[in-house]
């Protein structure tokens, strides 16, 4: 079965390829009809082999495949909050983690593609990496965008495919990198109005 396997096995590769994620970090999911394909644990992203993807239904039992990311349950929940949403990408964009540890809310931008296409970024505080409650307030936070930052962690980025989500966490990325590059030359910054 080629279609979602390799589709997420590329899309992982991509996100390693452009810095979002080094080795076995980050997590990716595709829900197709009933199922959840989502990308094992721990393993690096460069990697990852197409029979690798486990397979789970909406309630999280395995169906195929071995050890599901250790976020499986916030990549369930987040699915159970948006219904019309098939894509999931979780990584550790080094940016918007700068930026955002550094105080940078993101509740304000200053570039117009931050507004086109990232329209609103959401907040969860740090919390441990793989628990319900951090799978709890994502899938809260998802409710109201399609960007999410995770305190101390990392970013989630929702689409109604994987080239979707891939291109929010791109834009995430590149508008925190030019934020974060500006705000070095000249500290008071305006924001858009
Ligand atoms: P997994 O390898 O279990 O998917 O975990 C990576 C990660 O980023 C945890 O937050
Ligand atoms: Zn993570």
């Amino acid at each position: 079965m080629r279609f979602p396997r390799t589709t997420l096995v590329d899309f992982a590769r991509r996100a390693a390829g452009s810095g979002l994620l080094v080795g076995p970090e980050g997590n990716l999911s595709l829900k197709v009809k009933d199922q959840i394909f989502i990308t094992p644990s721990g393993v690096s992203k460069e990697e990852l082999r197409p029979e690798d993807i486990a397979v789970l239904d909406r309630e999280g039992n395995l169906l195929e495949g071995k050890n599901p990311s250790s976020e499986s349950k916030m990549h369930l929940a987040i699915y159970q909050a948006r219904e019309g949403l098939s894509a999931i990408i979780h990584a550790h964009p080094p940016y918007t983690l700068a930026l955002y540890l550094a105080g940078e809310d993101f509740s304000q931008f200053y570039l117009p593609e931050a507004r086109i296409y990232l329209k609103k970024v959401t907040k969860v505080p740090l919390l441990p990496p793989g628990s319900e409650e951090l799978a709890a307030r994502v899938s809260e936070a998802a409710k109201e965008a399609q960007v999410i930052i995770l305190s101390g962690h990392g970013a989630v980025t929702l689409g109604k495919n994987l080239t979707e989500a891939f291109n929010l966490m791109l834009i995430l990325e590149k508008v925190s990198q030019v934020t974060w590059l500006a705000k070095n030359l000249r500290k008071d910054l305006e924001p858009l109005s």
